[in-house]
Formats: structure tokens, sequence, C-alpha cells
């Protein structure tokens, strides 16, 4: 089971390959091999004590950040990620960074940023569109109607909570829609990258 695997200088955490999402380009619809892993499709879910153990364990060496990311949405297992947050911050300086959908409270049931203050140094929040209906068209989540609205509302509760949250797009979405992100991500004070397409998250 890949639970923690190296990509660019980044030690990226596999915990969950669930997501409320199905985004036309995700990585879980095309392949399983991203970085050193070789598979990160998961058979179970791994406990934390798994989870920290392995972190021990795993080679560090080149790595500045710790980053929560997939094949599947990480804060649907936000007490997870925040119990090995804590355990993280506890042993090293490594800066931690959360790669999100933004869907937390509609997965969570309840408003969730505020429990990462202290924790996380950095939330990239997939915004994947400008508007409701590009965001369902592109993303597909099962909260419907609900979830673009949601993710707007975690991204900006994120900026009270964590030093750094930053939008991202995929470059596969056109130029236009891009710039209308752009925009979006102005008007809210969060920057936005334009990543190019590796997969999920
Ligand atoms: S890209 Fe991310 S949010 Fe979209 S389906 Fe894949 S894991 Fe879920």
């Amino acid at each position: 089971m890949t639970i923690f695997y190296k990509f660019g200088n980044g030690l990226y955490v596999n915990i969950t390959n669930r997501c409320p999402c199905g985004c036309v380009f995700c990585i879980r619809q095309n392949g399983d091999s991203v970085g050193d892993a070789q598979s990160l499709w998961l058979e179970r879910e791994p406990t934390v004590e798994e989870i920290i153990s392995d972190f021990e364990k795993t080679d560090k060496t080149g790595c500045s950040e710790i980053v929560f990311c997939g094949y599947g949405e990480p804060l649907e297992r936000l007490d997870a990620v925040l119990e090995t947050c804590r355990y993280i911050r506890s042993k090293t300086d490594l800066k931690i960074r959360i790669n999100t959908n933004g869907l937390s409270d509609l997965i969570n049931g309840r408003p969730t940023a505020h429990l990462l203050k202290g924790l996380v140094d950095t939330v990239s929040v997939s915004l994947n569109a400008s508007n409701k209906e590009e965001y369902n068209r592109v993303t597909r989540p099962a909260f419907g109607e609900l979830a673009f609205e949601a993710m707007l509302k975690f991204a900006q509760d994120c900026k009270d909570c964590v030093p750094e949250v930053i939008f991202t797009v995929v470059d596969v979405i056109s130029e236009e829609e891009i710039e209308a992100c752009r925009l979006l991500a102005e008007k809210m004070g969060i920057p936005l990258r334009v990543r190019v397409y590796e997969g999920a998250n």
C-alpha cells in the first residue's frame, strides 16, 4: 500500500480514494502512477497509526513540504488528516499543504476550515471553473447545485485560518475560462495557479 510518495520536492500523502466528484480530467479515470508511487489505488484506507508509521519509515531527503493529495479527496478523512498533521507538526518543520476540491464542509456536514488552523500552511483549492454551471459540468459533484458556492466559501474561510490559500485550475480548460477564473480569484483575493494537467486535485 503506497501512502507516501515523492513528487518533485513534495512528499505526497495518499490516504483515501474516496471523492464526491467525478472530474472529467481526473487521473482516477486515466491511470494510477504518479511520482515514485507504483500505484495509488488503496485496497483499504490506512489507519492513522499506519500513516504515522509509514511517515517515520519514509526517506524525506530533498522534501520541503508534505502534501495531502489524492487519488481522492483528503478531507473525506478530515479527522485522520488533522491527527496526522498534529503528529507531523510535533516531529518536523516541513510545511504542510492540502490539495482539496474544497467540498469539505459538505462532505463533513459542518464548517471545517477553522480546524486547519495551526496545522496546515497552505490550502490549495481546485477552482476548476468560473461559475456553477461550468463547475458542475467539469467536476460532476455528488452535491449538485450546492457544490460551487460551498467550495468558494470554504476557500474564503481558509483565508482566516491558514497562512496561504491558492486556487488552481488545470490547463485543459479554455483560455477564456481561465481568464474568468482569474477574475473571480482576484475578486476573492486568492491567487490563482494554472497547473499543467497531471491528474487528481
Ligand atoms: S480531480 Fe480531484 S476532485 Fe476531481 S474527481 Fe479526481 S480526486 Fe476528485
